[in-house]
């Protein structure tokens, strides 16, 4: 009896199932996006696919029977760096499984490229870092901010309160006016600050150049900060060049940049210290350098006292009232001025150097060209003046400045009013508050501008908002000056005796602007320098 043959035919059919299943298992390792490798148990490479060609930059016959020199352990998964790669080293996440290939146990190890990813990491580690100084920095920021915002109150109602019980005496009376209008201009120095900053960080300030004699500049920074070096008996010693040396510089902001960093070497100096200034002319650069023998600066802190809101010591005791953004704006002032601003200091106790380098212009005479402050030119002929403002403090108290010029005054507090009284009262001028309940400052002008009866008239504004920008919304809608608040009121003055020489006025032309706006930028900065 035939008994069925055991397994014979069978065997060939698992063979080949077992062939074809390698051979698939082949096809998807070889396609595989990822490196895969076969590595024996001794380390030695069996198998590379394409994917593990490109990662490890090596061709198949340079990596079969190789070494791969990175132990392979079963199961886990490792970070390793990429051997024989060229450039910036790479990073792999590997994963090995332990299996069977032509009927030996080995390892097989995926290869993944994590770089890039890696690389994002990093940075992004790197910005969160960054971000939480910042957050930090802003914070110190913000509460230095709320004191030195604080501190020019308490004097300015102290002193308020003593002219309302002793008004009577004139002496008093007058000094106590000279505390609030000092309070008043530091505040408002902080402020502009505050703003310059912003717009610097904008790329928004614009240098207006012009020439002036190195002596000249250094002249007037030594005025501005000269209530500082004495306040705290510093010794003040000045060389200067003999020649006459011009720049072409914007002098308000460069002066800025000098007073600044005079108030500085005066600040960081125990009193009785010594603060030096030297400027020399070098090829066609011109170096000032302010030294002082004050507290100094760690050498760790050296480039970082240009960093916004950066103070080495955050004690109120220590920062001497200032909000870590003076010589963030120097040293971007001086930048606009194609110079630089760096700082040298032996150690902390060991007095600092700051040094300004910047371009100067050719050699000339002593006495050309240094712009000066234009004289007032006094209050000209009375005007009808409409006040415009819904705060009822600053606008009884300019109705009063403006009577006192001779002008005759009339004050509404709202927008709708301000468009009736302009055709009932006829004025001349109207001082027009931007920010109005119902009715704002812009919709005024352009309401009173539309009207065909209206003739003749100049519209300024008073704003708090000082940016490019609200000045052309402004010019826009009609307006012929900007004046920013506080105002400026020798500025504005001026503005009010110049309409007797201007053929139409409202007209508003560009000319007359500029110049005005100038000097509102000129005396708004001279003014802030004499707060020290
Ligand atoms: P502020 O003086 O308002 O704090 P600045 O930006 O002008 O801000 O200065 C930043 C910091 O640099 C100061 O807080 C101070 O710590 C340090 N610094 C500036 N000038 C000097 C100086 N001449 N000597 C020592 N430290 C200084």
């Amino acid at each position: 009896m035939e008994r069925p043959g055991p397994t014979k035919p069978e065997v060939p059919a698992a063979l080949a199932d077992i062939k074809s299943g390698e051979a698939r298992f082949r096809r998807i390792i070889e396609n595989n996006a990822d490196g895969m490798l076969v590595v024996s148990g001794d380390g030695v490479i069996l198998y590379a696919n394409e994917a593990a060609e490109r990662l490890l930059n090596r061709r198949r016959s340079e990596l079969l029977g190789h070494a791969f020199g990175i132990p392979t352990l079963a199961g886990e998964t490792t970070e390793i760096d990429l051997p024989w790669c060229e450039g910036a080293p790479r990073t792999a996440e590997m994963r090995v499984v332990e299996t069977e290939w032509e009927g030996r146990h080995v390892r097989l190890a995926s290869l993944r490229d994590i770089s890039d990813r890696k690389r994002l990491e990093d940075e992004l580690r790197q910005k969160i870092a960054e971000l939480a100084l910042a957050d930090q920095r802003k914070d110190q920021f913000l509460a230095m901010l709320a004191h030195e915002l604080r501190n020019p109150l308490a004097p300015i109602l102290n002193a308020v309160h003593v002219m309302r019980l002793r008004g009577d005496d004139p002496e008093l009376r007058e000094s106590m006016r000279d505390i609030v209008e000092e309070q008043v201009r530091c505040l408002a120095r902080l402020v502009d600050d505050l703003l310059d900053v912003s717009r610097i960080t904008q790329g928004k300030i614009q240098l207006r150049r012009e020439p002036i004699l190195l002596r000249t500049l250094v002249k007037r920074s030594i005025d501005a900060a000269r209530s500082l070096l004495q306040a705290k008996g510093h010794r003040l010693e000045v060389t200067l060049p003999d020649e006459p040396v011009k720049l072409w510089v914007d002098p308000i902001r460069l002066e800025q940049v000098v007073v600044n960093l005079l108030n500085n070497a005066a600040k960081y100096t125990d009193p009785g210290g010594r603060v030096e200034l030297e400027a020399e002319l070098e090829g066609d650069h011109v170096e000032i350098r302010i030294r002082d023998n004050g507290i100094g600066i760690a050498p760790e802190m050296v480039e970082q006292v240009f960093g916004l809101f950066t103070q080495v010591d955050h004690s109120l005791a220590r920062t001497q009232g200032g909000l870590g953004i003076g010589l963030t704006l120097a040293r971007n002032l001086v930048h606009l001025h194609e110079g630089t601003l760096t700082t040298q200091s032996k150690g902390l106790g060991r007095g600092s150097q700051f040094t300004l380098r910047i371009p100067s212009a050719r050699v000339i005479d002593e006495g050309a060209g240094a712009p000066t402050r234009t004289p007032s030119v006094g209050h000209g002929r009375p005007k009808r003046i409409l006040l415009v403002d819904d705060n009822t403090a600053a606008a009884e108290s300019l109705r009063l400045i403006v009577k006192l010029w001779g002008h005759e005054c009339r004050v509404v507090h709202g927008g709708l009013e301000a468009v009736e009284a302009v055709g009932i009262f006829r004025p001349e001028v109207v001082l027009l508050d931007i920010g109005l309940p119902g009715m704002d400052g812009y919709t005024v002008a352009k309401a009173v501008r539309a009207n065909p009866h209206v003739q003749a008239l100049t519209i300024i504004a008073m704003t708090g908002y000082g940016r490019d920008e609200d000045r052309a919304r402004a010019y826009a809608a009609g307006f012929d000056h900007h004046l920013v608040k506080p105002l400026d009121l020798e500025v504005l003055e001026r503005i009010l005796a110049q309409l007797d020489h201007q053929a139409t006025p409202g007209s508003g032309t560009g000319e007359a602007r500029a110049v005005n706006d100038h000097q509102a930028a000129r005396a708004d900065a001279l003014d802030r320098e004499s707060c020290g």
